[in-house]
C-alpha cells in the first residue's frame, strides 16, 4: 500500500508522494519537520526522503526554510518565528546541512537548534564498510555520545585585557547526568557491552572532573554494561589507532565533536554518517557533513550521511521495521558496489552513480540484506525516556576567599604583588598571584613568561570563612590605589571540600 503523506510544502519526492485525510489512515502517522538546507542538502534530502518512503516511512512533512536564505534575508539565527513554531509542534526534524554566511554576526542555527530546544545529546554511530569502502579499521563499530548543550560551546567569551580573551567552560551536574544516563541506557537499547568516558579531568579537575565522577556514579546502576575512563588525549589516540576496543564512548561537548568527525572519517568518509540530536521533547536528525556547495546542483552527493540521519529517526520514533529495511537495502547498495563519486575506487566499486541513481539503487535494495556486511536487526523499542533530574539537597556553602583579576601592563609580579597587597586587611591577605594559571608570586620563575592578565588571590588569614561585605571592601580599596581589576571569582567550599583549582606550581 502507497504511504499515506500530507505534504504542506512542495516536496518533489515522485510518485511515493501520496496525499490522504483518511483520518484512521493517518492515525499512525508522525508529523515531522524536514528543512532542505543549501548547497548539496535539496538533493540529499529529496533522495533520502524518497528511499525512506519508498521503504514505508508513516511520516507527514511539514517544511520550513532554514540557513543562507534566511541569514540573508536579515535573520541572523538562520530561521524564522514561526518555523520555531513548527518544529516545536512536530518534535522530530530531519535537517539537511545548511550554509551558514562568511563574515561576522551569523549565529551558528546548528548551535542555536540544540541548545533552545534542550538537544542535550548528540548520537553518531561510525561503522566501517570493509572491503567495500576503504579503511584502514575493518573492523570497527563504534558509537559517539556527545554532550550537546555545554562546555565552551556556552559561548560566552570576553575580551579582559590588551592581551587576553576567555572563553568559560560550564559543565553542570544535571547535564553531565543527562548524558551520561543516556549513554548507558543507549548502549543497554541496542546492546552495546561497554561505555567508555573520555576526560581530561588531570588538568580541568573541577569541570572534567564532574563529568567523571558522574560517570562513575551512573555506571554502577548499570552492572551489566562494562565501563572505563580514559584522558582524552591518549584515548583519541587509541582510538585513531584501534577503534575496535571501543563500543560506546561518551565525552564532552567540545572532545566529541572533533572525535567524532575523526571517527567518521576513519570509518570511511564523513560523507557516509549521521548523527542524531536528542532532547526530553524534540529531536534533530542530520548528516554529520556540511553543505558542500561545490558539489551543489549537479547529482554528485553521496545521500548515506542524511540517509543515516533518517535511519536513527526512525528508530527514535518507533519505525524500527522500516529503519532497519532501510538500513539492510543501503548496506547491500554499499557491499554490490553501488557508489557516489567520493567513495568510488576502482577495482572496488562496480558502477559509479549520482545522487538520484543511488537513491533508486537503495530502493530496489529494499527487502533484501547484505550478504558480506552484517545485516542490522533493530528491535521494537521506544525512544529513550530518561527519569527527570532532581535537584540534590543544597551543600553547606562557605565563602573561603577571591581571586581578583587584573589588568596590568607591568612584568615584575614582586612589584604587582606590593601594589596590591595594600588593599589586604587584617583578616583578608593576598596569598597568591599567578598568569595564566601559573603561580608567579610567591617564588615565582624569572623564565615564566607574563602576560597583561594576573589573577590575585585573596584569602581569609585568621579566621574561617570571609563574606560579601570583605569583597566590596577590597574592591573600593583596589579602585582607590589605581588598580584594574576586569574580573572576580569567589572561592567557595561546599561540604568542606575546595570548589576552586590551585595555581599551578601552587
Ligand atoms: P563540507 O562537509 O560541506 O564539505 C567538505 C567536502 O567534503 C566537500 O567539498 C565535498 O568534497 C565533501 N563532501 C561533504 N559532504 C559530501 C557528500 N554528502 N557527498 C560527497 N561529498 C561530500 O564542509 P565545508 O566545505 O567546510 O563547509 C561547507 C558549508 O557547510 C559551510 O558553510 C559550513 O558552515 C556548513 N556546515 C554545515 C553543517 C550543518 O549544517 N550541519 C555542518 C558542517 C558545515
Amino acid at each position: 500500500m502507497a504511504n499515506i503523506i500530507i505534504i504542506n510544502k512542495n516536496i518533489s519526492i515522485g510518485r511515493y508522494i501520496f496525499a490522504s485525510l483518511n483520518h484512521e489512515k493517518t492515525k499512525m502517522m508522525q508529523r515531522i519537520t524536514v528543512a532542505k538546507g543549501d548547497g548539496i542538502g535539496p538533493e540529499i534530502m529529496d533522495a533520502t526522503l524518497k528511499i525512506i518512503l519508498a521503504a514505508g516511512a508513516k511520516i507527514e512533512i511539514d517544511e520550513i526554510e532554514v540557513g543562507e536564505k534566511v541569514y540573508l534575508a536579515g535573520n541572523t539565527s538562520g530561521i524564522a518565528k514561526e518555523s520555531w513554531d513548527v518544529i516545536r509542534r512536530n518534535k522530530v526534524f530531519l535537517k539537511a546541512p545548511i550554509t551558514t554566511p562568511q563574515g561576522g554576526g551569523y549565529k551558528s542555527l546548528n548551535v542555536t537548534t540544540r541548545k533552545f530546544l534542550g538537544l542535550y545529546s548528540n548520537v553518531r554511530p561510525c561503522s566501517s564498510l570493509h572491503p567495500f569502502v576503504s579503511t584502514k579499521h575493518p573492523k570497527m563499530d563504534l558509537v559517539i555520545i556527545r554532550e550537546n548543550e555545554e562546555d565552551l560551546y556556552a559561548g560566552i567569551e570576553h575580551q579582559q585585557t590588551d592581551e587576553v580573551v576567555q572563553c568559560l567552560k560550564l559543565i553542570s551536574r544535571p547535564g553531565c547526568e543527562k548524558i551520561v544516563r543516556y549513554a548507558f541506557e543507549y548502549a543497554k537499547q541496542y546492546g552495546r557491552k561497554k561505555v567508555t568516558c573520555f576526560t581530561k579531568d588531570n588538568i580541568m579537575k573541577q569541570t572534567d572532573g564532574l563529568f567523571h565522577q558522574v560517570f562513575d556514579e551512573i555506571a554502577k546502576e548499570y552492572p551489566e554494561i562494562e565501563n572505563e575512563h580514559w584522558i582524552i588525549d591518549i584515548g583519541a589516540a587509541k582510538m585513531a589507532d584501534t577503534p575496535e576496543v571501543f563500543d560506546v564512548i561518551v565525552t564532552l561537548n567540545l572532545y566529541g565533536d572533533v572525535l567524532s568527525d575523526v571517527a567518521a572519517q576513519i570509518a570511511g568518509s564523513v560523507g557516509l554518517a549521521g548523527s542524531a540530536n536528542i532532547g526530553e521533547e524534540c529531536a534533530m536528525f542530520e548528516a554529520i557533513h556540511g553543505s558542500a556547495p561545490r558539489r551543489a546542483n549537479q547529482n554528485m552527493a553521496n545521500p548515506s550521511g542524511l540517509l543515516q540521519g533518517a535511519i536513527l529517526m526512525l528508530n527514535h520514533i518507533g519505525q524500527n521495521d522500516v529503519a532497519e529495511n532501510v538500513q539492510n537495502a543501503w548496506l547491500k547498495t554499499i557491499e554490490d558496489g553501488i557508489h557516489t563519486y567520493d567513495i568510488f575506487k576502482d577495482g572496488t566499486s562496480k558502477q559509479k552513480v549520482g545522487t538520484s541513481e543511488f537513491a533508486d539503487a537503495v530502493i530496489a535494495n529494499l527487502g533484501q540484506k547484505p550478504t558480506l556486511l552484517k545485516p542490522v536487526s533493530y528491535a521494537k523499542g521506544s525512544p529513550i525516556v530518561l527519569p527527570k533530574y532532581e535537584r540534590k539537597p543544597a551543600a553547606k556553602k562557605e565563602l573561603v576567599g577571591i581571586d581578583l583579576f587584573i589588568h596590568w601592563r607591568g612584568t615584575n609580579p614582586d612589584e604587582l604583588a606590593d601594589k596590591i597587597k595594600v588593599i589586604g586587611t587584617d583578616t583578608v591577605k593576598l596569598s597568591m598571584i599567578t598568569n595564566r594559571g601559573i603561580k608567579v608570586w610567591p617564588e615565582g620563575f624569572k623564565e615564566t613568561f607574563c602576560t597583561d592578565h594576573w589573577r590575585c588571590r585573596f584569602k581569609p588569614e585568621g579566621i574561617k570563612a570571609i563574606n560579601k561585605e570583605d569583597i566590596g571592601r577590597l574592591l573600593s580599596k583596589s579602585y582607590w590605589v589605581g588598580v584594574d581589576v576586569v574580573k572576580t571569582e569567589n572561592l567557595y567550599e561546599f561540604d568542606g571540600k575546595a570548589g576552586y583549582s590551585l595555581g599551578q606550581g601552587q
